[in-house]
């Protein structure tokens, strides 16, 4: 069976920038739930019948929120594993537990870059609300 991995902040998550009206600084960031282009994708993998994991480079800490979260979104039950990769870099723990996705989808340019050349790179672009200010 073929894999495929997503990440998860930004990727099957939105993130909204909320802006300081007087100086432009990033005030603060919101959680605006699922990105719903990517987790279609994500429907259409399974069906495909593509194995499909999220590997995050989230902390450990965090495993409870991120499995509420995609169960959330109706996906946990689709997937063939959740990983957290403790702030290594994705492709080369993938690497390290004999993970060879076919295809990766990440909103991170330096995450995406260290994929071997025969795996697919698909660039997930954040939330509108992160452009043209700061
Ligand atoms: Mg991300």
């Amino acid at each position: 069976m073929t894999l495929v991995t997503f990440d998860f902040d930004d990727t099957l998550t939105q993130t909204l920038a909320v802006w300081d009206e007087e100086d432009d600084t990033l005030e603060d960031t919101e959680f605006a739930g699922p990105n719903l282009v990517i987790i279609q994708a994500l429907h259409a993998c399974v069906a495909n019948g593509h194995e499909v994991r999220v590997v995050t480079s989230r902390s450990d800490r965090w495993l409870s929120d991120t499995h509420a979260k995609l169960e959330l979104f109706g996906v946990l039950h689709l997937l063939a594993g959740v990983h957290h990769t403790n702030g290594q870099w994705k492709a080369e723990w993938m690497a390290e537990n004999d993970m060879t996705p076919i295809k990766h989808f990440d909103d991170d340019t330096e995450e995406l870059a260290r994929f071997p050349i025969g795996c697919e790179t698909v660039l997930v672009p954040m939330h509108p609300s992160w452009k043209g200010r700061g």
